[in-house]
């Protein structure tokens, strides 16, 4: 009830939230009532948490903030949100994010823009920037996301709060709203290292909705929080801390290695050549994979659907023109272009050899240290409007996240500070199902 009343009051600000789903929540907080009453409380019996707008939840609208599914009620639970519900979570709503996804900035929702809690005129980053300023404006102290490109930890870094993607097949993808099928992974957000712990024991495992879904054994991320940080080696990409890096980021993340060093690891300088490539090759390979994703909504099986069509072709067209916003029509029409006949090799082929090579260079570097290390974004959170003229501007808030889903690697944005008065994140990148280490890593800094 106080959390209710908290984002009753106080949203207005943030616009955090797309839906609130109070009776819901009242239910599940009586039910672990009884739970607590009968001592048969885990540590999530009662917990509140909220989950983004793009993983479905039954009964309750599940819109991934696009107009085209405003109103689509969910007829289940992702594979996600059925855990924490079973694990007693209490769900207190859905969370604004870009339109499906797409975007660094929160601008593209068809809900109004999300506002970040350090300074509502600037934006909470994106896609889920939603939980992060629900997080950081401490309506809700954990909730889930989705990180495609950087989803995760651009939002995590802009507001000052702790977030994870997890290796690509650690968590199940089953009844999430598909953006990039082969990047996508669900992570959690919160405010601490060892509250995403906590969340990541509920969320991993194996999942037989979800063919890419990788059936390995799942530690207790929260057992190695505390292990000793002696000898661990540190990387420090220096193709991260060149060119657009603002120095006051820089500074802060330095800091933050300084701190690694006194815990008892040593740092080096690495290279991974490739970076360059990544930005280019996932702005082909994300919307190549959401124009096909996107092709089921046409009108006809859920979602928006235009008034009067006169036949087929028609409703289509309406339906998918004044349903979907200008970002998603945008890489639409990118991804249907790279994936046609004659542009194929010379786009979508050429992009995926690319990502070959970025996953190259990490795996190698992973061969001479435990964990990389660098700024999550360029810059700290920039302000409404300043970026949403330019497509390609925004796309390069990314530079420093989006390597890391081409190659399928795990990695976290702490906070590590402030530039400006604003939050700085670090970003720590460690090798394939090395979750527990990051969380240990960031746990010790923090
Ligand atoms: N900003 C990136 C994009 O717009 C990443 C988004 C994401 O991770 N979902 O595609």
């Amino acid at each position: 009830e106080s959390c209710l009343a908290r984002i009753k009051t106080q949203d207005a600000a943030y616009n955090s939230f797309i839906t609130v789903t109070e009776e819901l929540a009242l239910e599940q907080a009586r039910t672990a009532d009884s739970l607590r009453a009968a001592g048969k409380a885990g540590i999530f019996t009662g917990l509140p948490l909220a989950h983004k707008d793009i993983f479905c939840t039954q009964g309750v609208r599940t819109s991934c903030a696009s107009r085209m599914l405003d109103n689509f009620i969910a007829p289940y639970d992702a594979t996600l949100v059925r855990k924490f519900n079973e694990a007693g979570a209490v769900t207190l709503g859905k969370t604004n994010m870009d339109e499906f996804a797409m975007g660094s900035s929160n601008e593209s929702s068809f809900y109004g823009p999300s506002r970040n809690p350090w300074d509502t005129d600037r934006v909470p980053g994106g896609s889920s920037g939603g939980s992060a300023a629900a997080i950081a404006a401490r309506l809700v102290p954990a909730a889930t996301g989705t990180d495609t490109g950087g989803s995760i930890r651009q939002p995590a870094a802009l507001c000052g709060i702790t977030g994870l993607k997890p290796t690509y097949g650690r968590v199940s993808r089953y009844g999430m709203i598909a953006f990039a099928s082969s990047l996508d992974q669900a992570g959690p957000m919160a405010r601490t290292a060892e509250d995403a712990a906590l969340m990541l024991n509920v969320m991993a495992g194996f999942d037989p909705m979800d063919s890419t879904c990788v059936d390995q054994d799942v530690p207790d991320y929260s057992a190695s929080l505390n292990d000793s940080l002696e000898g661990l080696r540190i990387g420090l990409p220096r193709e991260y801390f060149a060119d657009n890096l603002d120095p006051a980021i820089a500074e802060q993340v330095q800091n933050a290695i300084r701190e690694f060093e006194k815990l008892g690891a040593s740092v080096r300088e690495i290279s991974l050549p490739n970076t360059a490539l990544a930005v280019p090759a996932y702005y082909i390979i994300a919307p190549a994979e959401a124009s096909t994703n996107l092709s089921r909504f046409d009108g006809v099986r859920y979602g928006y659907r235009c008034d009067n069509p006169v036949d087929l072709e028609d409703l289509y067209k309406r339906s998918r023109g004044e349903g979907f916003g200008d970002e998603v029509k945008r890489r639409i029409m990118v991804g249907t272009y790279a994936l046609s006949a004659g542009y194929y090799d010379a786009y979508y082929r050429k992009a995926q050899q690319a990502r070959r090579l970025i996953q190259q260079d990490f795996i190698q570097a992973l061969t001479e240290v435990d964990v990389i290390m660098g700024p999550t974004t360029p810059q700290p959170a920039f302000r409404i409007g300043e970026k949403s003229a330019d497509p390609v501007q925004m796309y390069m808030e990314d530079i420093y996240t989006l390597a890391l889903n081409l190659a399928g690697l795990p990695g976290m944005s702490v906070p590590c500070g402030l530039a400006q008065g604003l939050p700085v994140g670090l970003q720590i990148i460690g090798n394939y199902f090395a979750e527990a280490k990051l969380l240990n890593v960031a746990h010790r800094f923090q």
